[in-house]
């Protein structure tokens, strides 16, 4: 736990952040969940032992760790942020029932060729989106 504390805040360090209790917190909750949490979700995490953390300081934290390349936003359903610590390249599968976002690994599809895309069009990035039912909802 505490090699692991350690490694978070080389982490933030190494990125140039100042390490603070809330980016803290919020990086290890990221890092420990793989379910893409909403601020509100991450909120009432880490206010379950104990509540000090209102969601301007989640989102504070959030945008800290995004801007270094940390965490990443997930944007799979109008209005709703969801985030990431997973910041390798990987696809998402999300279940329309019970909307929960899970990760897919980036060489599942074998490769895309993005030299099929019309003339004049330069591709940045590319992300699969499955969407269907996860095998809890079935
Ligand atoms: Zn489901
Ligand atoms: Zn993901």
């Amino acid at each position: 736990m505490q090699q692991q504390a350690d490694e978070i805040i080389k982490i933030l360090k190494s990125k140039g952040l100042r390490v603070t209790p809330q980016r803290f917190a919020v990086y290890a909750n990221l890092l420990e969940r793989r379910d893409h949490p909403t601020v509100e979700q991450i909120l009432t995490d880490l206010n379950k032992d104990v509540p000090t953390s209102s969601q301007a300081t989640v989102y504070a934290a959030l945008q800290a760790l995004r801007e270094a390349s940390l965490v990443r936003e997930v944007l799979l359903e109008e209005g709703v942020s969801r985030y990431d610590a997973n910041v390798a390249q990987h696809h998402h599968f999300r279940c329309t029932n019970c909307r929960t976002i899970e990760d897919i690994e980036w060489d599942t599809f074998g490769k895309i060729d993005l030299s099929h895309l019309r003339p004049g069009l330069k591709a940045e990035k590319l992300e699969v989106i499955v969407q269907g039912i996860c095998d809890r909802c079935q």
